[in-house]
């Protein structure tokens, strides 16, 4: 393998999820940010796979309330779950305690295999995870330092089959000059 484009592959793979990225937003941006023009398979993609139980029922809930509703950001930074969005104002209040709730829900869920869980905020990057993927996760960390354990527990939460492996990511990320 040259050595120089060890990180090609996932340069290939990341550049083409942002374009996804950037068109789904514009998508978004176009039909007025209307939540319902996305669907529950594409609303659930934002976050973790441990929490796209907890995104789905969200996604139902708010159009049951609100079927008009706004979806400015969706997310799962730092080990909790993370929604931006604007509601009619005769059914905000329900909306928010709905959002709320979830948020409560995915706190208590691991964002790995969805089992009860505990946001881990000794961890360098906060996460939320279950005994035992805590406990791998800390393994990692001891045997192959925090960096590896971060880019490893992202391909555990987003799994996809054309990802590229981490020991590609991280080289990618040397490349690049990125910690
Ligand atoms: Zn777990």
């Amino acid at each position: 393998m040259d050595h120089h484009h060890q990180g090609w592959r996932a340069e290939r793979y990341f550049s083409n999820r942002l374009w996804i990225f950037l068109a789904r937003r514009r998508c978004l941006e176009e039909r007025g940010h209307r939540a319902r023009t996305l669907s529950e398979w594409e609303f659930t993609q934002y976050v973790s796979v441990g929490w796209r139980r907890v995104a789905g029922d969200l996604y139902f809930r708010l159009l049951l309330h609100d079927y008009d509703f706004r979806l400015l950001a969706l997310g799962a930074p730092a080990g909790e779950l993370y929604i931006d969005a604007e509601f009619d104002a005769k059914v905000a209040d329900q909306c928010h305690a709905i959002v709320a709730a979830a948020q409560r829900q995915a706190l208590a869920t691991c964002e790995v295999c969805a089992q009860p869980a505990t946001r881990r905020v000794t961890r360098p990057r906060p996460r939320t995870l279950c005994h035992f993927c805590w406990r791998s996760d800390r393994a990692t960390a001891e045997a192959r330092g925090e960096r590896y354990a971060n880019v490893l527990l992202d391909h555990f939460c987003l799994p996809d089959t054309r990802a590229p492996a981490p020991s590609e990511v991280l080289a990618w990320l040397d490349e690049r000059g990125w910690s």
